[in-house]
């Protein structure tokens, strides 16, 4: 039989991005006794898999994303959070108490559910791509970009973001090419003119990256034609994947109500989704920020609505 744990909790966070965490930290500071369920593998979110972090507020001199989030937990222990270290499999969000079960068959039950379980970018699935990553490979120009200066930049993807990030990252590169799969854009008309009009801008067509480069850092890729078969190299010192995102939104698909690209839904600039007592917040919820901060904010959003419905 599962073990279940019998007391009903206030609250219950899934995730411990910078979300989670900042959730946690209100949520505790607010005497909610939360509980924070932080996965297992992907526990710490996206930022584990980085290095430097510029530009969260308070750390003049810049931090390592992993000290950031163990920062982050630190904090959250402090105020009383209790962590369980595994992932969430299933949920029963509908009535007045939740359940929550884990990896483990643990049952816990709360009045309050708080989901914070972020998004994947896609990754290319290239053998040296991960460990290139904070090397040379990057899902984020805003974050990134500026350690680019006066460097050739490879920017993957045909859409809009890939759009933006190789017109952000003109302000900082030599160059950029934008590799495309096939012959045209996917992206905007508007988007697609105002990158082909950046001169610092060319494009790679009917291409695909083959392989990454270089040993302690990127220096450069394998593209390979996508008609012809044909590969060549090109050099480059930054990788820029930009062929889409995720939400990871496997735990409450049909449960709570998600947009068409699968961001779980909110209510106006509020955390709340169409179930009553469930919040989201970060990266789940949002397609057009995904920084840490705005993370880290509407974590807190979701504390203070959680603590406000849980007062009513
Ligand atoms: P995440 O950080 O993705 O955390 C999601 C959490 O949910 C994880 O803890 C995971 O374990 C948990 N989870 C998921 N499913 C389950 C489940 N079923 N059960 C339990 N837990 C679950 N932003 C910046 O502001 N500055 C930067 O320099 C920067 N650099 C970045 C570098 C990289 C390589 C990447 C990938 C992103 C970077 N970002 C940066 C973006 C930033 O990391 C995200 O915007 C932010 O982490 C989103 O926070 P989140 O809490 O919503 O989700």
């Amino acid at each position: 039989m599962c073990p279940v744990t019998s007391d009903v909790r206030n609250v219950i966070i899934i995730g411990s991005g910078p979300a989670g965490w900042t959730a946690a930290v209100y949520a505790a500071r607010a005497n909610l006794e939360p509980l924070v369920i932080e996965g297992s593998v992907t526990a710490g979110g996206a930022l584990m898999n980085t290095t430097e972090v510029e530009n969260f507020p308070g750390f003049r001199d810049g931090i390592m994303g992993p000290d950031l989030m163990e920062n982050m937990r630190a904090q959250a222990e402090r105020f009383g959070a209790e962590i369980v270290t595994d992932d969430v499999e299933h949920v029963e969000l509908d009535g007045d108490v939740k359940l929550v079960r884990d990896g483990s068959g643990t049952e816990y039950r709360a009045r309050a559910v708080i989901l914070a379980m972020g998004s994947a970018y896609r990754e290319l699935g290239l053998p040296d791509e991960k460990r290139l990553s904070g090397h040379g490979v990057s899902w984020c120009a805003t974050c990134d970009g500026f350690f680019f200066r006066d460097q050739d930049i490879v920017v993957v993807g045909g859409g809009d973001s890939a759009m933006e990030e190789a017109t952000f990252l003109t302000k900082f590169a030599r160059s950029v090419t934008v590799v495309v799969r096939r012959d045209q854009l996917r992206a905007s008309r508007i988007m697609a003119e105002r990158a082909e009009a950046n001169e610092k801008i060319s494009f790679a067509w009917n291409s695909a990256v083959d392989a990454i480069h270089g040993e302690g850092k990127v220096s450069g890729v394998t593209l390979r034609d996508t008609v012809t078969g044909e590969t060549r190299e090109l050099a480059a010192t930054g990788l820029f994947v930009a062929i889409g995102h995720d939400p990871r939104n496997e735990l409450v698909k049909g449960l709570v109500d998600l947009d068409a690209e699968g961001y779980v839904l909110t209510e106006g600039r509020t955390s709340k989704t169409n179930v009553a007592g469930v919040f989201a917040c970060g990266d789940l919820v949002d397609h057009t920020y995904r920084q840490a901060i705005t993370a880290a904010g509407s974590g807190c959003a979701a504390a203070l609505d959680a603590e406000r419905f849980l007062a009513h």
